[in-house]
């Protein structure tokens, strides 16, 4: 009987170790990681040069207090990260994990606003289906009600615009028309809610684990950016899932003219070694809020040096390795087989993504996109077969958070040839087995 608690879900096998793109349970069976844990993993596990960087700062120091001393680890980190930033960006704040970096993202937003005479501004518009975290703050601006109902008197709702899913709309993402409709609903919003009142607009750039991977429609980002600017409102960009390489570019918004004004990025920084977040902001953000007293924020870990370091070395590994461009040559095979796979079955109704960031989604019928019915639970169940297999994919219900459902496909960014075959196989022999179930 285990003391743990995490969901309702039953005991899971005892890890082992992991090495690469492979892990292993206690009795020696093997899995491919193909979700990269919850898309964090992305130099694959075990990587020997950030164990021997962990192992170096281990020996000199694990812990000083950020009041009281600077650090080499988080020094070097923040210089590498501004350095791959958009111009500008280039003043960082650590944190431990995604909703922390969230959390951080809105509050440096709001004390520039009450430091630059802007104090009406308090609102953050996001979208829904999307997913920031699960702290009371980024539930706030999270747009998914099955996480969200049970919390609701105890945070203060944000607006929400619906996320771009023109597929499931009849639309054509890449009519330049499809992204303008989607991205003046944000104009509308704010016009709705008074111009002063919105602080910001926060968005995946590619969707995670709330659309499934969902990629903005042509022109969509553009003309964010230019509706945010006109508004004065800032944008922020969650690139807690898209970061670090994840889509193919360090930053899934490094796809399109969209420049954020803060940068929020998890998983893939510490990439399963430590847990470590960064907020990446303007500096003519920061500036004011240094004139006035300073940020009225910091969490007790914030730029551990055991996790800059991990961090640095991940970096340099991504760089050393050539990550972004093999996890946009992958991604392509991939996209490439997912829509093999989509002619072979019936029940695939959509494949989507960008880099090593995919998935696809169940439907019961295609013209209609109807999904499969909610009490099949089809998601967890695909899951549970591969999981059978030896391949950990991702998935989640989608839409409207009570039906339909998608599989994220997202592999460590060190995936071979090879591994793809694999990945391949076993996703085919799953939806075989599946299918043959929920027909016959
Ligand atoms: N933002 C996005 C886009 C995410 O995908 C997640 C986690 O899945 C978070 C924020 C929250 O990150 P964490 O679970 O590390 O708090």
């Amino acid at each position: 009987m285990s003391n743990l608690f995490y969901q309702a879900q039953g005991r899971k096998p005892t890890l082992d170790q992991s090495r690469g793109v492979y892990m292993w349970d206690q009795d020696g069976k093997r899995y491919l990681d193909g979700s990269s844990g919850a898309m964090v993993c992305n130099i694959g596990h075990s990587n020997e040069n950030v164990l021997t960087a962990m192992r170096r700062q281990m020996e000199k120091s694990t812990f000083g207090y950020r009041l009281h001393f600077e650090t080499e680890a988080s020094e070097h980190l923040a210089t590498k990260l501004a350095n791959l930033m958009p111009e500008g960006l280039n003043k960082v704040f650590f944190v431990s994990g995604g909703s922390e970096a969230v959390e951080t993202g809105l509050k440096l937003a709001r004390q520039y606003a009450v430091t630059t005479g802007q104090g009406s501004r308090w609102k953050v518009i996001s979208r829904a289906p999307g997913y920031h975290g699960c702290s009371l703050g980024a539930l706030a601006v999270t747009g998914y009600a099955p996480l969200t109902a049970p919390f609701e008197p105890m945070m203060r709702q944000m607006p929400k615009i619906p996320a771009p899913r023109a597929y499931l709309d009849g639309l054509d993402a890449d009519d330049p028309a499809t992204g303008l409709h989607y991205a003046d609903m944000l104009e509308q919003k704010i016009l709705a809610e008074g111009p002063d009142s919105v602080l910001a607009f926060l968005v995946e750039p590619v969707g995670g684990a709330s659309t499934g991977a969902l990629v903005p429609p042509r022109g969509y980002m553009e003309r964010i950016r230019e509706i945010c600017t006109r508004h004065g409102v800032l944008l922020i960009m969650d690139e807690v899932m898209t970061g670090a390489g994840r889509t193919g570019k360090f930053l899934g918004s490094d796809h399109w003219l969209a420049r954020p004004d803060i940068v929020v990025m998890s998983k893939g920084l510490g990439a399963g070694y430590m847990p470590l977040g960064a907020m990446i902001a303007d500096d003519r953000l920061v500036a004011p809020v240094l004139d006035q007293g300073g940020f009225a924020h910091g969490f007790t870990y914030a730029g551990n040096p055991l996790a800059c370091a991990a961090g640095l070395a991940v970096v340099n590994e991504i760089e050393m390795q050539g990550l972004c461009a093999n996890a946009a040559e992958q991604g392509d095979r991939l996209l490439a087989r997912l829509n093999g796979l989509m002619q072979k079955y019936e029940l695939i109704g959509d494949v989507r993504g960008k880099g090593l960031l995919t998935a696809f989604e169940f439907m019961a019928d295609r013209n209609s996109k109807a999904p499969l019915p909610a009490g099949l639970n089809a998601h967890q169940r695909f899951v549970d077969i591969a999981y059978a297999k030896g391949l950990i994919v991702y998935s989640r219900r989608t839409r409207d958070g009570t039906h339909g459902d998608h599989i994220l496909v997202c592999p460590p960014l060190i995936v071979s040839d090879a591994h793809m075959d694999e990945i391949v196989e076993g996703l085919d022999a799953s939806l075989a087995q599946f299918s043959h179930e929920i027909y016959t």
